[in-house]
């Protein structure tokens, strides 16, 4: 829960604005302000204090204590320009909140923590539990001394800017019990899976302690835990369920004939005749495949009487994350901020050469970026996917939407299902224009590329073809360029033959992008010879008119009547 409090009008109302954005979120205290700031620290997890910096600070001092627990505090100042993440930046969660904040009260989030100032991940902010010199290694990455990477699990980190083997400070990455030694963080990959069957009624302590010694056995630690996983009918098991929600994992289940089909070691009689799958521990840890590090084990009982409990414990396979992101056509405030966030998360980077310069000020320091000129599509993909199956974070970029004539097919072509890939659309080239122009895309329409590299030209002319005959709104990507100067025209020549000469033809180049233009023309005064290659152009349908001055589709009669 958020505690909001308020002393003034102004901040009442910027704190409301919140409150009705938020309303599970959030809780208004009222009141005198100091009792009210001390009853939200001691409920809630974060704090928005529509106060002075100076009397939020003189308020709070008495109460802090350990800032893995404190709860995160943002102050808002009385004009709402800034939201300032004041306490508990990382472990309270404040610096994420003042930029939540900020973009709700359209206020500057200010942080001041070091790692988030100068872009590297602050150590407790990876999706992981960390343990161990959080304070001290931090520190060695932020000021540039060595900091060395011990990863026995390669697993999708976002850049550390480490500098190899060596060096006084290390991360290690694992999931086997180890104490952090002096100067190192051990990071917690949720690698492994825990697979538990049990009979009805099986209590949630022989259940756990079953779990908890397998794992201990093992020399595995419970913090790389990802998941309990079981079969269907096992679902509401009370004991299986609580023990997931004690120890802090989800509960996942498969089917009997899922789990049926999945090899094990040691298969038996039991659960078949009551679930209908020779296993179910083995394989629902198994399912996704893995290595075995616990065969099948039993409960034991202090009674004596049967176990009513086996778990089996699998490590799976570090999966590689691929985001194909779209960086929209050139401004930075088209630049979703999805994409943003995953530009920050990849720890490897491929794309064109022009379009790593479009964001490269975006990538946290030490992000490999494997960069190459025009061309070279295919082997961009496969760099790409290559980096993904090493259990690399990757993400390959390309401008306007990553699927629109660009990497993303390519890129999944090569991949196969041992990767985890993330799309982020883009704002893509014809939509830009859309804009630019007015509402030239207001009925049905296509994207049509005139590039003949790929493409045997008999195919891209029947496909305007078709579009002329059917009456859709065409927009021209790849429209012309110094060796491909006939495809323009020609295609124009064909939707004349269907359009009238005076039909509204847009043309923009580089829209959004610095040195935008764009032209309002028609079928028949169009001079190919201004479209180039940073061009698209967006030719009408026979129901597009010049409005003054802007490019709009009706979105058909009929339905203009019934508005009307
Ligand atoms: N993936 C891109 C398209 C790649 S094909 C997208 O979704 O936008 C390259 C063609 O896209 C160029 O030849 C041009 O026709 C068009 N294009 C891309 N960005 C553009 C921009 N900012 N302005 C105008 N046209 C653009």
């Amino acid at each position: 829960m958020i505690g909001l409090i308020s002393a003034t009008a102004a901040g009442a109302t910027a704190r409301d604005r919140l409150a009705a954005a938020w309303p599970d979120r959030t809780r208004v205290y009222e009141g005198p302000v100091g009792d009210a700031v001390r009853a939200a620290f001691a409920e809630c997890e974060q704090l928005v204090c529509f106060l002075a910096t100076g009397a939020v600070v003189r308020l709070i001092a008495p109460l802090l204590g350990d800032k893995r627990t404190d709860p995160g505090v943002v102050c808002v100042d009385e004009g709402g320009r800034f939201a300032v993440s004041l306490v508990g930046g990382h472990g309270g969660g404040a610096n994420e909140l003042a930029v939540e904040v900020g973009e709700l009260l359209a206020a500057q989030p200010v942080v001041t923590t070091a790692t988030d100032a100068v872009g590297v991940p602050g150590l407790d902010t990876l999706e992981f539990p960390v343990e161990g010199d959080v304070a001290g290694v931090s520190r060695a990455l932020l000021d540039g001394e060595p900091v060395a990477l011990d990863a026995e699990l390669a697993w999708p980190l976002p850049p550390l800017r480490v500098s190899g083997t060596g060096g006084a400070y290390v991360i290690r990455v694992t999931d086997r019990a180890v104490e952090p030694a002096e100067r190192e963080v051990v990071l917690r990959p949720p690698s492994l899976v825990i697979g538990v069957g049990a009979s009805k009624g099986a209590p949630v302590d022989e259940v756990l302690g079953l779990v908890e010694g397998a794992v201990r056995d093992a020399g595995l630690s419970l913090a790389s835990l990802a998941e309990l996983a079981t079969v269907d009918a096992k679902s509401d098991e009370p004991g299986i369920v609580e023990a997931a929600q004690r120890l802090g994992v989800p509960l996942v289940t498969y089917s009997a004939e899922e789990l049926a089909a999945v090899e094990v070691p040691n298969p038996s009689e039991a659960p078949l005749a009551a679930v209908g799958t020779p296993s179910v521990a083995e394989a629902a840890a198994l399912v996704g495949g893995g290595e075995l590090l616990v065969p099948k084990r039993k409960s034991e009982r202090a009674d004596g009487q049967p176990a009513m409990a086996t778990c089996a414990v699998v490590r799976r396979v570090a999966r590689g994350r691929l985001a194909v992101v779209g960086l929209g056509p050139g401004a930075r405030d088209l630049l979703t901020p999805r994409a943003k966030a995953e530009l920050r998360r990849a720890a490897v980077l491929v794309g064109l050469d022009q379009y790593v310069d479009q964001i490269r000020d975006l990538l946290r320091p030490g992000t490999l970026i494997l960069e190459s000129g025009l061309g070279a599509e295919e082997e961009r993909a496969r760099t790409a996917v290559t980096e993904a199956r090493k259990g690399q974070a990757v993400a390959l970029i390309g401008s306007g939407d990553a699927g629109v004539y660009a990497m993303a097919s390519p890129a999944l072509a090569e991949a196969s299902d041992d990767i985890d890939v993330v799309g982020v659309p883009g704002v893509t080239a014809a939509l830009a224009a859309a804009a630019i122009l007015g509402a030239p895309l207001g009925h049905d329409h296509v994207s049509i590329s005139l590039s003949d590299l790929h493409t045997p030209w008999e195919v891209i002319e029947r496909r305007v073809r078709a579009a002329a005959e059917a009456d859709i709104v065409v927009t021209f990507y790849n429209p012309r360029s110094r060796g491909r100067d006939w495809q323009l025209p020609k295609a124009l020549a064909i939707l004349a033959e269907h359009r009238e000469s005076t039909t509204p033809v847009g043309v923009v180049r580089n829209a959004s992008r610095p040195d935008e233009s764009s032209r309002l023309t028609t079928l028949a005064a169009l001079d190919p010879a201004t479209v180039d290659m940073m061009t698209v152009v967006t030719v009408g349908n026979t129901a597009t008119r010049d409005i003054a001055g802007r490019m709009v589709t009706p979105r058909g009669y009929r339905w203009q009547e019934v508005a009307e």
